[in-house]
């Protein structure tokens, strides 16, 4: 049998363009003191260092917002700017869950067949609230929320729960978290790319031969690739 781990943001609802949506008014807020190229910078810059303090998510981002905001102003933001940036964050965290186009019938269908987990990285209260608000929650049978999505966070799930690498498809829409680390045990990796990605996630794909490794244009290609792969896997049970 085959588990299908799926990843949440900008696999299964909009993401990061709220994120882009968010720097823009960010670069509105610095207008007066730099250039945009340069506020972008500065920023990734900061969430980079600030990822083993804060992890990855909203709240991270807006501590990381603030403290460009104080750098690139040397000190001169005011409390009313900061005001603005803590209630960029509480936008971000109330905006809607927001599903992509054809999400909501395929975990549907897939679900019925198949076991599914939902593998997320980032704020353990974000993330929760977004699963529960996407009305997607009851066909997961597990969700995993992890600080970091390598391949010792995915060996630790595939142990916990007893699933073989090889009866195992992660689907998702970034190389570095969701398709390197589950190839590199030896796992199925379907990469469906999202229009935006932030630079953090981006890496090399695989050689297209790579075995294991499938592009997908969109989510509505998946249940096709599984019922391929689900024959392949009942030919060759666990070893
Ligand atoms: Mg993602």
């Amino acid at each position: 049998m085959l588990t299908i781990g799926l990843d949440a943001d900008d696999t299964l609802w909009h993401n990061e363009s709220l994120y882009w949506l968010t720097q823009e008014k960010f670069r509105q807020l610095l207008a007066p003191y730099h250039s945009a190229e340069w506020i972008d910078q500065r920023l990734y810059e900061t969430e980079l260092r600030n990822l083993e303090h804060f992890g990855y998510g909203i709240k991270g981002f807006a501590l990381s917002m603030i403290e460009t905001a104080i750098d690139l102003t040397e000190g001169r933001v005011g409390a009313g700017e900061i005001g603005e940036i803590l209630g960029y964050a509480k936008t971000m965290l109330q905006a809607p869950v927001d599903l992509l186009p054809g999400v909501e019938e395929v975990v549907q269908q897939l679900a019925s067949d198949h076991q599914l987990m939902l593998i997320t990285k980032g704020d353990l209260f974000d993330q929760e609230s977004k699963v529960a608000r996407s009305g997607l929650g009851d066909y997961f049978a597990k969700v995993e929320i992890v600080r970091e999505k390598d391949p010792s966070a995915y060996r630790t799930i595939l142990q916990r729960h007893g699933i073989a690498p090889q009866h195992f498809l992660m689907v998702g829409n970034s190389m570095r978290s969701d398709i390197l680390p589950v190839l590199s045990l030896g796992g199925l990796a379907a990469y469906i790319p999202y229009h935006i990605t932030w630079q953090h996630e981006a890496a090399a794909p695989p050689e297209p031969t790579t075995a294991g490794f499938f592009h997908l244009d969109a989510i509505d290609q998946l249940p096709a690739l599984v019922q391929v792969l689900s024959g392949q896997v009942s030919q060759n049970p666990t070893p």
